[in-house]
């Protein structure tokens, strides 16, 4: 495979950029390598500056659920295009999205749109912290929230799979008010807040854990945190930047008909335009500025063009059977893999929830925790992730990172993934 013209930029790049990129996971630090540059993307494939094609289960982390360079999206950002880029005051398309999200995630009464999933979910717990007038936050080890400093503590994504999990640069007294968790454990949570639970402002939770490989909730385990946090009058957050619109068209939340008091949202919302949002009860989101006096806001927040992308992606996943369909494709990525590995004797077992799903190469036949997570082989994982791109198969760069489906998929990609990995498992074995 010549990579030659993708080699040349990164050299370009790694004079300029920190590790030659805007954002870690993709310089390929964990898995070894250099990551390829790409020219264009198409439905479920990727094409880098050498020419070479990639099936592509990282959509662009998340966003692309229909797959790259929708017909739908790319009409509804050209018509938004021709009426300008930005304006700085409203415009209509805010009010229809604020409507469409309101209906598709009925907790959410009220919304904020602001440009990332990290604004998102800062502009959350400072609204959780405003309106209970605690200092306290309450995470889960391994779930990444964006890079804001009260997040960088024990956190996913990268931060994990760089080994700062807990990055310099936060001041302890921040850290100090970020408490963990260990996801699925019941007894750890009732422990924290029995003890702790007056100081606790929220506690925000991946309800499908995606930055730490693919971890799914266990029966009952966020009916018990709501539960908990309705007790010691702490607000329950969702961050389902990866899991909205995805899991189900309602979310995490409709999936697990639990009822956050706050969601924050990412990805999908903006049909892979910069954007975030949080929304949540009608009582807490109008002590946002300028109805309340919790202060956030954004230049760019509400930007007409990636309204536009996110209306038409919003409309695409609202068709009827859109996600059963998701998921099946998904089934048969994830049976098909798993039957791939037995057949070459490696250890392997996958998660799996509505589109997004984890390769876990583990003896293990269940995994739901962190510390199983962090105890699969991540070498076999590494070894693996090259063997399959060299066949032309492009799964996140890192053995902590969700893989994402795409209704683009068809069944020859994911037929042509599958044969990928009965080489890709050989030569693990082999190496
Ligand atoms: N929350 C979750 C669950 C995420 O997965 C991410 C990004 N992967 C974020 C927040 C941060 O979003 P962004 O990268 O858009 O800032």
């Amino acid at each position: 495979m010549d990579t030659s013209r993708s080699h040349a930029l990164f050299d370009r790049a790694r004079a300029l950029l920190p590790g030659g990129v805007n954002s870690p996971v993709r310089a390929f630090k964990s898995v070894g390598g250099e990551p390829f540059f790409v020219q264009r993307a198409d439905g479920p494939h990727l094409f880098d500056v050498d020419g070479n094609r990639y099936i592509d289960y990282v959509g662009s982390w998340g966003p692309m659920i229909v797959g790259h360079n929708h017909p739908a999206v790319r009409q509804a950002v050209k018509r938004a295009i021709g009426a300008g880029l930005s304006f700085g005051a409203p415009c209509a398309a805010e009010v229809t999205m604020a409507e469409r999200i309101t209906a598709l995630v009925p907790s959410c009464e009220m919304v904020r749109m602001v440009n990332s999933g990290t604004e998102a979910t800062l502009s959350a717990i400072r609204l959780a912290r405003g309106a209970t007038g605690r200092s306290c936050i309450v995470k889960f080890e391994g779930c990444y929230h964006g890079h804001g400093d009260s997040f960088l503590v024990k956190a996913g994504s990268g931060a994990l799979t760089f080994g700062v999990p807990t990055s310099p640069g936060v001041p302890a007294a921040l850290a100090d008010l970020t408490l963990t968790l260990p996801y699925n454990d019941f007894d750890a949570a009732s422990a924290l807040f029995a003890e702790r639970g007056h100081e606790i402002a929220g506690l925000i939770i991946e309800p499908v854990v995606g930055n730490a490989n693919c971890l799914p909730p266990r029966a009952g385990y966020l009916q018990h945190l709501r539960a908990l946090c309705t007790g010691h009058g702490a607000l329950l957050i969702f961050d389902e930047v990866m899991t909205g619109f995805r899991v189900a068209l309602g979310g995490a939340q409709a999936r697990y008909g639990v009822t956050p008091d706050l969601s924050t949202f990412g990805k999908i919302i903006g049909g892979g335009m910069p954007v975030g949002a949080y929304g949540g009860r009608r009582d807490l989101m109008q002590q946002i500025a300028p109805s309340g006096p919790i202060y956030q806001a954004g230049t760019l927040s509400g930007n007409p063009v990636a309204m536009a992308a996110g209306l038409a992606m919003l409309e695409l996943v609202s068709a009827p059977d859109f996600h059963a369909a998701l998921e099946a494709k998904t089934a048969m990525l994830c049976d098909g893999l798993e039957a791939a590995a037995r057949a070459a004797g490696i250890p392997f077992t996958t998660t799996r929830v509505g589109g997004m799903f984890g390769l876990f190469f583990t003896g293990e036949t269940s995994v739901d925790t962190y510390a199983q997570a962090v105890a699969c082989d991540t070498g076999a994982f590494n070894r693996f992730f090259h063997a399959m791109l060299e066949r032309g198969v492009f799964l996140a760069p890192s053995a902590f990172e969700a893989g994402f489906m795409s209704s683009a998929h068809d069944d020859a990609a994911i037929a042509a993934t599958i044969e990928a990995a009965r080489e890709a498992f050989a030569a693990t074995a082999a190496a």
